[in-house]
């Protein structure tokens, strides 16, 4: 009899199978996709297709030693990355150097570096501006930040064609900006991720009528965006302690339905080469 009882209190303790959430098989306990930091980056850094299929492709050399044997980010990697900021941005990364990065209200540190595309300004049927890169128009920084898109700014950086930053977030703010933290996982998530939005104009596909049939020019991103993640990743890892998972919105939020498609046209491999040049600092 006591055997049946203590073979009954086993089957009620154990613990109910984790539920894992999208494609990278995010756990809700956890807030950690599947895999070594590796095999999470792997997943993560997929390439993004139109539509939001998704294709996989090599991770850079460079995010391989970061995920698997590279010592933490060092000061001199940090300083580096903030010498690379434009200003105004740069006082305003300077100021806050040593605070902090978010965590979840229970205390889960952040982990998860995400680079989204805003698929803003949207032409509709209209051709891409000519001088794409240099417009104003595509460049402005005033919708993130005048409530045409939500009450509070979307995501912590905004990163425009020319390289300029707006924070919308400091770092030190648990903010969310997928489907994945906003939907499913909810406010227990909040921290654990922050949130670049790069600009990228979106129009529609041929005979499209609706904005989840859209793509972005190509190149998607310019040099200085490239550049200037790099810096971000850098910086908030080195605040963080140590490096943070790279991702992309659409794979986040991959399995979930009405998914995003960003980022269109991101080229893993010059991220990659520009993230190289700021971890060789001494
Ligand atoms: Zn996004």
């Amino acid at each position: 009899m006591r055997k049946l009882i203590y073979a009954l209190l086993l089957v009620g303790s154990a613990p109910a199978a984790a539920e894992e959430i999208g494609e990278c098989r995010f756990d809700r306990d956890t807030l950690t996709f599947a895999g070594t930091p590796l095999e999470q980056a792997t997943c993560l850094l997929r390439k993004i297709k139109l539509m939001g299929e998704k294709e996989a492709q090599k991770v850079p050399k460079v995010i391989v030693h970061l995920m698997t044997d590279a010592p933490p980010p060092s000061e001199a990697m940090k300083q580096a990355a903030l010498a690379a900021f434009p200003q105004p941005y740069r006082d305003y990364a300077v100021l806050h150097a040593n605070d902090p990065v978010s965590k979840t209200d229970a205390g889960v540190p952040l982990q998860y570096f995400v680079i989204h595309d805003t698929s803003e300004p949207f032409y509709g049927n209209e051709p891409f501006p000519k001088n794409l890169n240099m417009d104003w128009k595509v460049n402005a920084f005033d919708s993130y930040v005048d409530k045409t898109f939500a009450n509070a700014p979307v995501a912590h950086i905004f990163l425009n064609r020319v390289g300029q930053i707006w924070p919308g977030h400091e770092f030190a703010e648990p903010w969310r900006a997928t489907k994945l933290e906003s939907r499913v996982v909810g406010p227990t998530a909040r921290g654990r991720f922050v949130h670049i939005e790069t600009v990228q104009p979106r129009r529609f596909l041929p005979g499209a009528t609706n904005r989840g049939a859209t793509y972005g020019p190509k190149p998607g991103f310019t040099p200085e965006q490239y550049r200037m993640l790099a810096a971000l990743y850098v910086y908030v890892s080195a605040r963080a302690g140590r490096w943070l998972i790279p991702a992309q919105h659409n794979t986040v939020d991959a399995g979930i339905k009405d998914a995003h498609d960003d980022p269109q046209n991101f080229e893993m491999k010059r991220f990659g080469k520009e993230i190289e040049k700021l971890v060789k600092a001494r």
